[in-house]
């Protein structure tokens, strides 16, 4: 940790960025039990921008309780009512867009046209399609001589990661709300001040007090006292694999409601007379994008044999139009990594693929040149990556893409399929009938045929060890749904 003559309570560029002294329980802004703090940095300066608390279980105790206390209210409200504050609380992100994507570039270090375009932009289309599911869902369902109601599964505890800050609080708590749910937050402590701004978002919106509660803190000691806390309902977790299973094991043994969004290593399949050209340009951009720091990532590029050493070719031309820059300047596509352990991890993931004996395209585990200063990674292309090659296995989670080759579509599956994981994908081919054939075979819950765009209604999740459970559209708001049959 660093001492408090390293603080700048307000950082330079960015006037708003402040220092947070209180946790948001019950619909007000009160002081936590702990004195203990976490400092964000900012990964472009390495300079500390803030603090907030530390959460501890009393804190995370105080906030379930106020999710309780406002649980039967929220639930029996007119799902319509429930739209029209999601509804609210878009317009009003609207209105704080642009401080929004300043904060995402600063304490997460994304590219401010990412941050803009995606990072806020994502979270804006979510909330509109949540408050449109609310509004439209047929909550009661008429089955044989049953009334089948859909109930809210109650007080759901939501822990995220720092990687879309925004994206993966609002896929949680825009759905929980919509069905029904009153919702405690733990944010990663990465990136704490943009669910700070969600909280207010949701405020000024009028979310009725306790509906949404938002205790910053630590994994291990916030997020674990909100996992073992007996009077929550469910969990809903996004972040590492190795995380994952231990709050799946724990929610199992409380038989609570556990939704899991973990890892990936996902495939980008490249069949024989498929657009090359598009699919590697496509397929380096989807595996850089956010600094490689995206759980659905095409790490992995399978290229046919045939066509392997025009694509290698290609993605070492592609990679060069990825070079690192200031998050806040206009043409940066890769910022730094969030934080110093991930690149430490990443750099090492390149000794760990050239040691093995993969091709370095281009890239490498030294410094991108002038920066001294920031969490930066070369964005690095490997090549002649096999199988058995531990960046081939694991979730590197940085600017790294790893090609390999092979010689017939049933090699090209075993390969896509042989990770624990299955979060994404991409398939491309002559014709996407042909793509959309071999997609069917992989075990994993998205494929892109053809570069297909992302669809923010189309469940997303993951099969193996990515995840249990889907997040996004009506699969996602029914996550957080439990049913009442009655019989007449
Ligand atoms: P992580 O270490 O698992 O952390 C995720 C969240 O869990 C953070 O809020 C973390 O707190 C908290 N946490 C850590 N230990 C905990 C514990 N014992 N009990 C309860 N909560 C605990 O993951 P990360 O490094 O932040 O994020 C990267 C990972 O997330 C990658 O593996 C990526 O693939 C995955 N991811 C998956 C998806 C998806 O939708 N499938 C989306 C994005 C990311 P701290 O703030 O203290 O770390
Ligand atoms: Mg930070």
């Amino acid at each position: 940790t660093r001492s408090a003559s390293h603080i700048r309570p307000v950082d330079d560029r960015i006037m708003h960025i402040a220092s947070r002294t209180k946790i948001f329980v019950g619909g007000t802004w009160q002081d936590p039990a702990t004195t203990d703090a976490i400092e964000d940095v900012n990964p472009a300066t390495e300079q500390v921008i803030a603090t907030v608390p530390a959460g501890n279980a009393a804190d995370v105790d105080a906030a379930v309780g106020a999710a309780r206390a406002a649980a039967t209210d929220w639930a029996a409200t007119d799902p319509r009512q429930r739209a029209a504050v999601l509804g609210a609380a878009r317009d009003e992100l609207k209105v704080r867009a642009d401080e929004a994507a300043d904060l995402i570039a600063t304490e997460l270090g994304a590219p401010i046209q990412l941050a803009q375009r995606l990072h806020v932009g994502l979270p804006l289309t979510v909330l509109d399609s949540f408050a449109a599911l609310a509004a439209g869902f047929e909550f009661t369902e008429k089955i044989g001589n049953s009334v089948v109601r859909a109930e809210p599964v109650g007080v759901v505890g939501a822990i995220t990661p720092w990687n879309y800050p925004l994206h993966q609080v609002v896929a949680k708590v825009a759905a929980a709300l919509a069905a029904g749910c009153t919702v405690v937050l733990k944010p990663a402590e990465d990136t704490p001040l943009i669910a700070y701004l969600l909280a207010h978002v949701f405020q000024t919106a009028g979310l009725p007090d306790g509906v949404l509660n938002v205790v910053s803190g630590t994994g291990p000691v916030a997020g674990q006292a909100l996992v073992d806390h007996p009077d929550i309902d469910m969990i809903s977790f996004t972040g590492s694999t190795a995380v994952g299973q231990r709050i799946g094991g724990s929610a199992g043994g409380a038989l609570k409601r556990v939704a899991l969004e973990l890892g990936g290593k996902s495939a980008n399949v490249i069949l024989p007379g498929a657009d090359l050209g598009k699919a590697v340009k496509v397929g380096v951009g989807n595996a850089f994008l956010n600094g490689g720091q995206t759980c659905s990532a095409w790490t992995r590029m399978l290229v046919h044999a045939s066509i392997y050493e025009e694509a290698v070719a290609m993605a070492g031309e592609a990679a060069v139009k990825y070079p690192t820059g200031d998050p806040f300047d206009a043409g940066t596509r890769i910022g730094p990594l969030v934080a110093e352990r991930q690149r430490t991890r990443v750099r090492d993931y390149i000794d760990i693929g050239a040691a093995a004996g993969a091709r370095l395209v281009t890239g490498g585990a030294q410094p991108p040149e002038g920066r001294d200063v920031g969490y930066y990674v070369r964005p690095t292309v490997f090549a002649d990556v096999t199988a058995d090659m531990r960046i081939a296995q694991e979730e590197i989670f940085g600017p790294v893409l790893s090609i390999m080759r092979y010689r017939d579509e049933d090699e090209a599956l075993e390969i896509a399929n042989g990770t624990k994981y299955g979060l994404a994908g991409g398939v491309w081919a002559a014709d996407a009938e042909t793509a959309s054939a071999f997609a069917a075979r992989m075990r994993t819950g998205q494929v892109d045929i053809n570069g297909g765009a992302f669809n923010p209604i189309a469940p997303f999740g993951g099969f193996k060890s990515s995840g249990i459970g889907r997040e996004l559209g009506r699969h996602g708001l029914t996550e957080f749904l439990q049913y009442q049959s009655q019989q007449f």
